[in-house]
């Protein structure tokens, strides 16, 4: 990641004069999301106890109880509430912040912290690093490394060891490394935090997972690998959409293939697809094409219609990329 001094944020700045604070990320929260939002609530609640500090997101996984603070997690926005400054994390766009919205929109100022190329820098200050792994790895560059506290480094340790797929994926620079061994020096079980975090699976998650490895198909001359969660497996499990976690990252997995698209049916003739790629195809061109978003190599979007023509519709779309790709290879 190349860090940009002279478009680098100052927090202190940012926060002189402010008296409130909220906290809020992106809907559906992953890793990254939960372990950014986390670590800076609770390095704002310990190094600036003058302000009154709130995190709104989503229902937080369970597995992620593990980091201190989940239960201080606000999951509905309070009638009348203004704050002074918004901190936005992990979200690419205002239609992905959700629920908290309303206090993006009535705060005095707003800052968004992101990764995602997507991003249209929608905030007043804006501190978007395409390149960098994740939004932890963000949160922490701002922060003063000598007052990181264990429980702190635990949630940004989190975070960038998801949104890095555990330090495998190309987003995870020389300095990506640099930063987790600065976290490690506060303390943490970092091996625990992965395994209980990231790759431990309930039982549900698991059958799940297998019916959808079951049920899928290598499509575009075996280049791509397609699989469809449906609302009535998902009540026939008893899943929540927090249980379809890596399902796509399993799917990318298969030899062969370059592309894995997982799509999960949230309403009838509505699907949220999940796209993986292995390098050659952009799927967040993808993705946006549709009005979703994401990186390169990982991306989503929402959309309308039957399993089949959303499979059609995005399949074109790959091809497109995989045939120009075969062109200039030539
Ligand atoms: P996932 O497939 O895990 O839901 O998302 C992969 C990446 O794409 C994440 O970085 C996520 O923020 C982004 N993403 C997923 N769905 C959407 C969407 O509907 N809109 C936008 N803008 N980004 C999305
Ligand atoms: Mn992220």
């Amino acid at each position: 990641m190349e860090l940009m001094n002279d478009m680098k944020i100052v927090l202190e700045d940012v926060l002189r004069g402010k008296r409130s604070v909220a906290l809020g990320g992106h809907i559906r929260p992953d890793g990254d999301c939960v372990g950014s939002a986390l670590g800076l609530y609770m390095y704002l609640k310990e190094q600036h106890p003058e302000l009154e500090t709130d995190i709104y997101l989503e229902e937080v996984p369970e597995a992620y109880g593990l980091i201190e603070c989940t239960d201080e997690v606000k999951s509905r926005i309070p009638g009348d509430k203004k704050y002074d400054l918004f901190i936005c994390l992990d979200c690419g766009d205002l239609g992905r912040l959700g629920f908290s919205s309303p206090l993006f929109e009535s705060a005095e100022e707003t800052l968004c912290i992101d990764h995602h190329v997507s991003n249209a820098a929608f905030a007043d200050v804006n501190y978007i690093v395409p390149d960098a792994s994740s939004t932890s790895e963000l949160v922490f560059t701002l922060l003063d490394v000598s007052r990181i506290s264990k429980r702190v480094a635990e949630a940004l340790y989190m975070g960038i060891a998801h949104d890095t797929g555990v330090f495998q994926y190309s987003c995870t620079s020389p300095r990506t490394m640099e930063i987790a061994a600065e976290l490690m020096r506060k303390g943490i079980d970092g091996s625990n935090i992965i395994d209980k975090t990231y790759y431990e699976k309930t039982y549900i998650q698991n059958q799940i997972l297998g019916r959808a490895l079951l049920e899928s198909m290598l499509i575009l001359d075996k280049r791509c690998i397609v699989s469809v969660i449906r609302k009535r497996s998902m009540e026939f499990f008893h899943a929540k959409p927090s249980d379809l976690e890596g399902i796509v990252s399993q799917l990318r997995l298969t030899k062969g293939v370059e592309v894995a698209m997982f799509l999960h049916e949230t309403e009838t003739h509505k699907f949220k697809v999940s796209l993986r790629s292995k390098g050659k195809v952009d799927v967040s061109r993808i993705a946006q094409y549709f009005g979703g978003g994401g990186h390169a190599r990982a991306a989503g979007v929402t959309m309308q219609g039957s399993s089949h023509d959303v499979i059609n519709n995005i399949t074109e779309q790959i091809e497109l990329q995989l045939n120009r790709e075969a062109g200039e290879e030539k």
